[in-house]
């Protein structure tokens, strides 16, 4: 027999870039943001081939907060694809927000060849090195050969304990170098993450501690929506009738309208509570770092948390619960199955949290009924939770328009909420939008994404809304327009400023150009823009749109420019929106600035 016929097949030979490709598809990645350039074309084209959705941005940072925003919503990280450099820097911002949300994120960064390197190659960066702060694991593969493994130690990395960024360096002469495919030492999927339980004698003291408490109360944080233990918390917060507290994103996990939310008497509730279980919610800024005057000084913490590090963080708790929290809320419930205990209905506390919400609601409702134009934040708010979906995805940034709309925007599903976050990031509304309305098309095509923006967090990432209209994504911009960043001043104002000034030495720092059409960004690219002033041109534009199941639109908000929040007992954190525009009006006073707050006061 001749030869030939026992000879092997011939050596398959592939790219670098399908090596990647394949690798990230092992490991059940679906999505890949981006811009392409030199030298990742290749590869956004070889994930396309496999089926990978690759959706191209404007700006390397929004590609990032929609890859990590993907990794929020699905638990699988998205992928963010950039360029050399520029590029890859462009995207650190993204990363940061990922880790510091712990968000699992993978970044996919090309780089100069290898035999240029320190020669001054084109775009040349320490990049493995710049990404170490900004991530969990930030590698290069030692050869085409090595990427599946290093792919999926990042995917793995990314998803496994407190989730975050990982970072992969890909030489440019890896990009299309041809391999055989024998050589390659390709992954299966790593495992799915796994599942961590409390030591039991601290669960049987939490407990005894929660039994114990006179004025309970449980903070559901991101950590609980991302650990998918909703119906555990729900059934916990049920069968215990104890008050809760959701943080910003950890809206939803139990429904905000359940009548154990205590969303609307947070401070009180923050203030006297005696016991607080931390279901995934680290006391940081956004939780006044659990200390007085925020919080009785002798409050007993119950943390519950994936990261052992993060327990005891500025507060020495009574129990920690270190594990997965949706398996350590299961172990709280058998605790309580065994012996069943409700905190009682009658109580004090109950009364004094309802008392709080009902003169907060009553305050916010007066707010939003004044008939008075330009409109305030609480009319604009009260408007568009009278007509959205209750499915609906609710991404929000901005400052007054994110902290007022928390407050009035309800969420009846978890990881529906997605806003400015840990970092308190701004720009990254319209990249979670494209991601949260890409998971809405995959599994319920009819829901919708709305996206609240404040006028300067909507220009972060404004060119992106061509990136929405290219894909003809179901998302609905709401441009809460004050002409500012925290308030602005009105046309006649401006206009009677530039009459007298140079704009660059007396225009308040804080301005922007008033009464601007960020409505016309959208219909320049085919999308639906509306310009509203009045309540009713609101409702309107809100049912027209809603109405209209594929078309993206923008609804630019009129607003009152000095509008504010109602007066907070204290305020939110120390560097508010209203704190920090008083202090530069305190500033003012006493500078060569005085005429420029004088005319900001007309
Ligand atoms: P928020 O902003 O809502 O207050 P944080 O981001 O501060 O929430 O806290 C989220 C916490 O949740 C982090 O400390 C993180 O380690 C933790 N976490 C994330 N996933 C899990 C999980 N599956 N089980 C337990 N804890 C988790
Ligand atoms: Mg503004």
């Amino acid at each position: 027999m001749p030869r030939d016929n026992f000879a092997e097949p011939r050596e398959q030979e592939v790219s670098g870039a399908t090596v990647i490709a394949r690798a990230l598809l092992a490991q059940d990645v679906k999505y890949m943001f981006g811009i392409v350039g030199i030298p990742v074309t290749e590869i956004a084209l070889a994930a396309q081939e496999l089926g990978i959705r690759y959706i191209g941005m404007r700006n390397e940072q929004a590609a990032c907060y929609a890859a990590s925003a993907i990794g929020y919503l699905t638990g699988r990280p998205g992928v963010c694809l950039v360029v050399s450099g520029p590029g890859l820097i462009h995207a650190l911002g993204g990363m940061a927000n990922a880790n510091i949300n712990c968000w699992p994120l993978i970044v996919i960064g090309g780089s100069c060849e290898r035999n240029q390197e320190a020669m001054g190659a084109f775009q040349e960066f320490p990049q493995v090195e710049a990404c170490r702060l900004y991530s969990k694991f930030s590698a290069r593969p030692a050869s085409i050969e090595t990427i599946p493994f290093v792919i999926e130690k990042a995917v793995r990395n990314s998803i496994y304990g407190r989730p975050g960024a990982c970072y992969v360096d890909i030489p440019a002469d890896f990009v299309t170098r041809q391999v055989d495919v024998s050589s390659i030492k390709f992954k299966e999927c790593c495992l799915p993450p796994p599942i961590s339980m409390a030591d039991t004698s601290a669960v049987n003291m939490a407990a005894s501690v929660i039994r114990n408490a006179k004025q309970p109360l449980l903070i559901i944080g991101k950590g609980a929506a991302y650990a998918h233990a909703e119906e555990n918390i729900q059934k916990l917060v049920e069968q215990c009738n104890l008050p809760f507290l959701p943080t910003p994103m950890g809206k939803g996990v139990v429904p905000d309208n359940h009548p154990n939310c205590v969303g609307a008497a947070r401070s009180r509730a923050l203030k006297y509570a005696d016991v607080i279980v931390l279901f995934g919610a680290r006391l940081n800024w956004i939780l006044h770092f659990g200390l007085p005057p925020r919080y009785h000084p002798h409050v007993k913490f119950i943390q519950v948390d994936i990261c052992a590090e993060e327990l005891g963080n500025n507060v020495r708790p009574a129990v920690t619960l270190l594990g997965n929290i949706n398996a350590v809320t299961q172990q709280l419930l058998e605790q309580f199955d065994k012996t069943p205990w409700q905190y009682p209905t009658e109580t004090r506390w109950w009364k004094a949290l309802k008392e709080k919400m009902e003169s907060n609601e009553a305050i916010s409702k007066e707010l939003a009924s004044k008939k008075s134009l330009p409109m305030n934040y609480y009319t604009v708010f009260y408007h568009i939770q009278e007509q959205l979906p209750r499915d609906c995805f609710i991404v929000s940034e901005g400052a007054n328009t994110m902290d007022i709309g928390r407050t009035v925007l309800q969420n009846y599903f978890p990881r529906h909420r997605l806003d400015a976050g840990t970092f308190g990031i701004m720009g990254v509304g319209l990249g979670f939008a494209i991601a949260a309305a890409l998971v809405a098309k995959d599994r319920n095509p009819k829901q919708r994404v709305i996206c609240v923006e404040g006028d300067s967090a909507f220009g972060f990432s404004g060119m992106e809304v061509e990136t929405i209209c290219r894909y003809n994504l179901p998302i609905i911009l709401l441009v809460v327009n004050n002409n500012g960043i925290y308030q602005g001043i009105n046309t006649d104002t401006w206009k009677e400023m530039l009459k007298f000034h140079d704009a660059t030495t007396r225009a308040p720092p804080v301005c922007l150009l008033p009464n601007a059409h960020y409505e016309q960004v959208m219909t320049a690219f085919g999308g639906k823009g509306y310009f509203v002033q009045t309540p009713e041109d609101l409702q309107k534009s809100l049912r027209q749109t809603l109405a209209n199941t594929t078309e993206p639109s923008l609804i630019n908000i009129m607003i009152e420019p000095q509008s504010t929040r109602k007066a907070q007992a204290t305020s939110f954190c120390s560097c508010s929106a209203s704190s920090l525009y008083n202090r530069w009006r305190r500033w003012g006073q006493t500078s060569r600035l005085r005429i420029q707050v004088d005319l900001l006061q007309q």
